[in-house]
């Protein structure tokens, strides 16, 4: 992860050290290896300009003398306006103070959704909350068995409920979704974790379900998961999204693969969306909460 991005920024950062001062001419040089850095590893291009113009501004600002070497000074200002590219706050997992607290996932099928809807069940085990799991996908059995298994994986409980074909639609979404908030309130459940449907592309008649699950549910969080491997194409449809549903966070999955890491870096700046979980593999742990601080961190290496 991030790791191609690194080595580049190394690089940009070793040939500014190796000038000894900075001049416009040695700082030029250096901002064009760090935005040649950013853009092949498919940071959105507008990201890129921005985050360059403002280094530039304030690396030919910074004169005055500080403990930090020329060079250095470049370093910590890449560094604090990538961290303000990602959102300086952690952007922290929401509660509902009325239980059960409700979560609604959304994304495209393939991009993870299943999957990460029993890792963030087994993370919130971890943290001693009890995880509910019900898939209202009644368009595909396949995907409600795949969420039985995986609930059965990380041991949460999930509610099945009733499918019949005469009730087909959103109609029986509905009372799907109904129903699993009703049994979590009863069996002391306290949070609801909704795997919805996924379609190949964003469509009328699933932004339309969204809308109605979102307003029967009131859930505290809309996480939006996003397959990585696709780098700007999950920027856009996140994008989306986020415009039809409010967004509370987004999810980026198979971080773990040759992702270039750009839609990490892209889609909160391009959609206000904070980036709240990374997914890093198929396991039910590979899974972790997303800090810019640490991811930065790594980033700068
Ligand atoms: P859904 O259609 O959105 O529910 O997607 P699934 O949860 O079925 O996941 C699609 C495929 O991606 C499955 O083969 C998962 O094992 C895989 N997958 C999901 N998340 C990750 C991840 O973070 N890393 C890797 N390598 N694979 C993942």
């Amino acid at each position: 992860m991030f790791e191609n991005l690194q080595e580049k920024l190394q690089r940009a950062f070793k040939n500014l050290r190796g000038q000894g001062t900075i001049t416009d001419e040695n700082i030029g040089e250096a901002l064009r290896e760090i935005r040649l850095a950013l853009l092949e590893s498919d940071v959105n291009l507008n990201v890129v300009k921005s985050l360059i113009e403002r280094v530039r501004e304030r690396a030919i600002g910074t004169q005055v003398a500080t403990a930090l070497s020329p060079t250095e000074q470049v370093i910590k200002i890449v560094h604090d306006e990538l961290i303000e590219v990602l959102g300086r706050d952690n952007a922290r997992f929401k509660f509902s103070s009325q239980p059960p607290t409700v979560i609604l996932m959304a994304g495209l099928q393939g991009s993870g959704k299943t999957t990460t809807s029993g890792k963030l069940a087994s993370w919130l085990k971890k943290g001693g909350h009890r995880p509910m799991l019900v898939s209202v996908d009644v368009y595909r059995p396949a995907a409600r068995e795949q969420l039985a298994i995986v609930a059965k994986s990380v041991g949460a409980q999930i509610y099945t409920g009733k499918v019949s074909d005469e009730e087909a639609g959103t109609p029986l979404v509905e009372r799907l979704a109904r129903e699993a908030k009703r049994e979590a309130t009863n069996f002391g459940n306290d949070v609801l974790i909704v795997d919805t449907a996924g379609r190949l592309g964003i469509d009328e008649p699933l932004m339309d379900e969204m809308r109605k699950l979102k307003a029967l549910l009131n859930p505290s969080e809309i996480l939006f998961v996003a397959d990585a491997m696709t780098g700007q194409d999950a920027v856009n449809s996140a994008d989306a999204f986020h415009r039809e549903l409010g967004l509370t966070g987004v999810v980026l999955t198979k971080m773990d693969g040759d992702a270039r890491g750009g839609a990490a870096l892209s889609i909160r700046n391009v959609t206000g969306a904070p980036v709240k979980f990374l997914g890093t593999g198929e396991k039910p742990d590979a899974f972790e909460a997303f800090h810019p601080d640490r991811i930065v961190s790594r980033i700068m290496g």
